[in-house]
C-alpha cells in the first residue's frame, strides 16, 4: 500500500448529505458531523471523500469543500427525496455506483467510515466485495429509538439486525458518549470493538460574539429573559415539553419572558405535522405573543442566537449525543436538558446547566426558572460550559482522535504480516541462489520495518 492510498478515507452518509442546508426535513446532527469531521480530517492531510445519495437532478454531483475534502453524490433510486425508512431497497444501486466511481478513478478505499445503519450495510457489503476495513458511527440506535416512539416503522426488524451485525463485524465502532456505548452493550451485543470519540463543535465560530452584541444584532431587549430552542421539528425533540414548561414558568408571569423556537422551514411555510402541532399548543397555552418561530437558522447566524439566549433548552425524549447542547455551551449559554443519553455526558448538572427527567414539564419549568432567576449563577454555568467544550468537544480534537484510529486500522495486522511473509517465502523458493540471497535480504528488511509499524 503506498502512502496516498493509506491517507484516503471514504465517509459514507447515504441519507445525510454533508453539503446541504442544515435544520430542515431530515437534515440535522449527522450532516453537521460528517461535514465537520471531513473538513477537519482534510486539514490533517487525509484525502476525504464523503459519499451521499443524490436527491435532485439540480444537485451538483461533486462539491469540493476544501483542497482535500469533497462531497460525492451517487444515484440510488429516482432523483427525489426519500424518507430514510424507505431507503434500504436502493442501497444495492448505491453500492454499484460507488464501485463504478472507484473504477473510474483508479483507486479502492481501504478504509470506510459509515454513518447511520443504512450506510453501515453499505460498508459491510464493501468489506465482503473488496475487503475494506470499516469504522461505524450509529448516530441513533434502533434499539433505543423504538423504545421511545409509538409508531414502529416496517423497516424496524431489518434495522435491528443490521445494527447488531455491524457492531460484531466492523473493525471499530465509534460511540459518541459513554452512555451510547452502554446502550450498545445492553441492547445490541456484547461482541465487537467500541471506542468512545465524541461529536464536536466549531469553538471559534460558536463563541465568537457576546450577549450584548448578539442582542443588539437581533433587536432583543437587554432586560428580556430569553429561552431558546434550536433543532428539527420532530416529536422526539420534546418541543411540547419546552413550550408547556415556559407557560408554567413563574418568572414568565411578571418578567419579560421570550421564547424562540428555531429550526424548520421559513415562517409561513408548513413544516409538517409537528410544526403545526406545536404552534397550536402555543396558541392554546396563550403564549403566542412571547413566542417566535424564525425558521431555519444558518450555522453562521446560530452563534448569535445562542449568545443572546439566557438559557438553551434541549428537552428531547432521547438524544444519542445532541450537538445543540455543546453549541450553546460553546457560546457560554447554560443548558437545561433531558437527563438522557449523550446529554448526560455533555451537560454537567450545576456546572454547565441542569438536567431534568424527559417529558417532566414541572421539572423543566423549575430548572428554567432557577437559571433565569439567578443571572450571576447563570453566568458561572455559561463559563463552565465553554470550558467543558474547549477541553472535550472541539472538531479539531475529535478529528485528531479519529485520525489516530484510522492510522492504527490501516497498519497491517499480525495475521496480514504472517500471510505476506509466507507469500514471499513461497515465491523466493523458486529462485536461483543469487536472487534468493538478495530477496531474502529484502524480506528481512521489509519485515523489520513492518514490525516497527505494528509495535507502534
Ligand atoms: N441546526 C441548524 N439550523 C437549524 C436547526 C438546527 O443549523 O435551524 C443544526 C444545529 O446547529 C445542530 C444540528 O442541526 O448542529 C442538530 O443536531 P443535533 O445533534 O442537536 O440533533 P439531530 O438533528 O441530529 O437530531
Amino acid at each position: 500500500m503506498n502512502s496516498t492510498t493509506q491517507r484516503r478515507i471514504a465517509l459514507i452518509s447515504v441519507h445525510g448529505d454533508p453539503a446541504i442546508e442544515i435544520g430542515k426535513e431530515e437534515a440535522g446532527g449527522q450532516n453537521v458531523y460528517v461535514r465537520n469531521v471531513g473538513e477537519a480530517l482534510g486539514q490533517l492531510g487525509w484525502q476525504v471523500d464523503m459519499f451521499t445519495r443524490k436527491v435532485s437532478a439540480k444537485q451538483e454531483t461533486i462539491v469540493q469543500h476544501s483542497e482535500n475534502c469533497r462531497t460525492i453524490r451517487l444515484q440510488a433510486g429516482s432523483l427525489e427525496f426519500v424518507p430514510r425508512d424507505d431507503l434500504f431497497e436502493y442501497l444495492p444501486e448505491f453500492i454499484d455506483n460507488f464501485l463504478k466511481f472507484q473504477t473510474e478513478n483508479g483507486f479502492t478505499y481501504s478504509l470506510i467510515h459509515t454513518n447511520y445503519w443504512l450506510s453501515s450495510w453499505v460498508g459491510m457489503e464493501l468489506k465482503k466485495i473488496q475487503g475494506s476495513k470499516q469504522v461505524h458511527t450509529y448516530h441513533s440506535l434502533g434499539a433505543v429509538k423504538y423504545n421511545t416512539i409509538e409508531d414502529i416503522p416496517l423497516i424496524a426488524n431489518q434495522r435491528l439486525t443490521v445494527e447488531k451485525e455491524v457492531l460484531e463485524t466492523a473493525e471499530r465502532i465509534v460511540a459518541t458518549s459513554p452512555q451510547e456505548k452502554e446502550h450498545m452493550r445492553e441492547l445490541v451485543s456484547l461482541e465487537g470493538n467500541i471506542d468512545i470519540i465524541p461529536c464536536g463543535t466549531d469553538i471559534r465560530q460558536f463563541g465568537c460574539i457576546d450577549r450584548v452584541a448578539a442582542r443588539a444584532e437581533l433587536g432583543i431587549a437587554s432586560d428580556a429573559k430569553l429561552v431558546l430552542y434550536v433543532g428539527r421539528f420532530d416529536p422526539r425533540k420534546g418541543i411540547e415539553t419546552l413550550v408547556r414548561a415556559v407557560a408554567e414558568s413563574k418568572l414568565g408571569k411578571n418578567e419579560n419572558l421570550q421564547l424562540i423556537i428555531g429550526g424548520g422551514s421559513r415562517p409561513g411555510q408548513s413544516d409538517g405535522i409537528e410544526r403545526d402541532r406545536i404552534e397550536s399548543i402555543v396558541k392554546e397555552l396563550g403564549i403566542s405573543d412571547i413566542t417566535t418561530f424564525p425558521g431555519r437558522l444558518t450555522q453562521e447566524i446560530l452563534p448569535t442566537y445562542y449568545a443572546a439566549a439566557d438559557v438553551s433548552v434541549v428537552a428531547s425524549h432521547y438524544e444519542p449525543f445532541g450537538l445543540v447542547a455543546i453549541e450553546a455551551m460553546a457560546c457560554s449559554t447554560p443548558v437545561v436538558a433531558s437527563d438522557v443519553g449523550g446529554l448526560q455526558y455533555t451537560v454537567v448538572p450545576e456546572e454547565t446547566g441542569l438536567l431534568a427527567p424527559p417529558q417532566d414539564v414541572p421539572a423543566f419549568a423549575a430548572a428554567i426558572d432557577r437559571i433565569l432567576g439567578n443571572p450571576e449563577w447563570a453566568e458561572k454555568l455559561g463559563k463552565g460550559g465553554r470550558k467543558r467544550v474547549e477541553s472535550k468537544f472541539s472538531w479539531d480534537g475529535v478529528a485528531t482522535q479519529l485520525s489516530e484510529l484510522y492510522t492504527e486500522l490501516l497498519q497491517p495486522t499480525a495475521k496480514e504480516l504472517v500471510q505476506s511473509t509466507a507469500e514471499l517465502v513461497q515465491s523466493t523458493a523458486k529462485l536461483p541462489v543469487k536472487e534468493l540471497v538478495q530477496s531474502t535480504a529484502e524480506l528481512v528488511q521489509s519485515t523489520a520495518k513492518k514490525s516497527v509499524l505494528v509495535a507502534k
